[in-house]
């Protein structure tokens, strides 16, 4: 490929920001009332530049942002004056570097490949092929709340056009199947993620899954019921159900994926490009695809930058059927202008360069009292 000359990096600036949720994300895990992520800039000597996004989830994968910002001091200075054409050595570079921090290499990857894509005026799914590049659909996520909540949030969504609703469940079973029976008696023609963020027993998920199929719910898929590295009750449950599993946790890297396979636990694989970083999830898409099971895609609590890069996999990769890209519209603000948007459910693709989109301004301030931090010249 031909290089040129004023496509190096001068310089790499990131900044923790702090995104408010409308309402409290409670998982079985977890809350969150603000996403504390962390945005990066990758600054090319021609002045061109490309944007980023880490948002760990440390009951996922380990990382808080605080541990984010620490690794992208320590990988940025490697950076300075390399070519972003060289983005696959770059991302294995990042991998050996810091290779339990995917939240903060995805961030630099995902601000490599756009400042990459838009030097090379393609738009970032054409990196991955551009085999798919349609409108798509997502599901809406409901968090763990009481039963008028949960009615009050999902009727909300039914009336923007939302027709599956990833329920957060694991806590406490009775309360899930009442929380989800609520919504099957008021709104009609929904369908049901039941995501367990490894919060039920094998058992517990069975009595789940039976007081679905009771009330005749129609349940699409059982997302990582069990904890991780159970993975002999996820194929167990397969059997048992007859609904499809996903591997959300489970799977947070190329080996994970094998095991996986290897031990048939599950239907699906949720790809997100926080838990492996962007290149190994584009690996984890393939090798699952031709291993014959089925993709599914989502996030942690991200804007869209971070989900812009996610939505480039679906839109350059063949398939990935089922879609969680929704985190975004969960978020109190988008601080982001351009690249794709929501149309109710339906994800618009772009078709401008790299992510098509850039940071507006009184949101791409620091989060309060904290301070950009940069390597290389600005
Ligand atoms: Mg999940």
């Amino acid at each position: 490929m031909i290089q040129m000359k004023n496509e190096y990096i001068q310089d790499v600036t990131f900044w923790p920001v702090d995104l408010p949720v409308t309402d409290p994300f409670v998982v079985a895990t977890g809350t969150r009332n603000v996403a504390e992520n962390v945005f990066v800039r990758v600054t090319l000597s021609d002045g061109g530049c490309g944007y980023g996004e880490a948002a760990p989830f440390p009951e996922v994968g380990g990382e808080d942002r605080e541990s984010c910002l620490k690794a992208l001091a320590h990988l940025a200075p490697s950076l300075m004056g390399r070519t972003v054409h060289d983005y696959h050595q770059l991302g294995r570079q990042l991998t050996e570097q810091a290779p339990s921090q995917p939240a903060a290499r995805c961030s630099i990857e995902t601000a490599v490949l756009d400042a990459y894509c838009r030097a090379t005026a393609i738009p970032l799914w054409q990196v991955w092929g551009g085999t798919d590049v349609r409108p798509r659909v997502t599901d809406i996520t409901i968090p763990i709340a009481t039963q008028e909540k949960t009615l009050s949030l999902a009727r909300d969504w039914y009336q923007r056009g939302f027709r599956l609703f990833k329920m957060k469940v694991g806590k406490d079973v009775d309360a899930d199947i009442r929380r989800l029976e609520t919504l099957h008696r008021a709104l009609p023609g929904i369908s049901f993620i039941g995501d367990g963020n490894q919060g039920f027993s094998r058992e517990e998920c069975l009595t789940f899954a039976k007081g679905i199929q009771r009330f005749g719910g129609t349940m699409v898929l059982l997302e990582q019921p069990v904890v991780r590295d159970d993975l002999e009750s996820l194929a167990a449950i397969r059997r048992e159900t007859c609904i499809p599993v996903a591997a959300d946790e489970s799977v947070r890297s190329l080996d994970d994926a094998r095991k996986v396979v290897t031990q048939g636990a599950a239907d699906y694989v949720n790809i997100k490009i926080m838990k492996s970083g962007v290149l190994e999830a584009a690996e984890i898409a393939s090798f699952t695809l031709n291993a014959g099971l089925k993709l599914m895609i989502g996030g942690m609590l991200e804007s869209r930058i971070a989900m812009g890069c996610s939505f480039s996999l679906v839109l350059g990769m063949r398939g990935f059927e089922v879609l969680d890209l929704d985190t975004p519209l969960l978020l109190a603000t988008d601080p982001v202008k351009g690249g794709y948007h929501y149309e109710g459910p339906t994800l618009q693709p772009w078709h401008e360069s790299g992510l098509g989109c850039s940071l507006s301004i009184p949101a791409d301030a620091c989060a309060p009292g904290r301070e950009r931090q940069s390597s290389g010249k600005r």
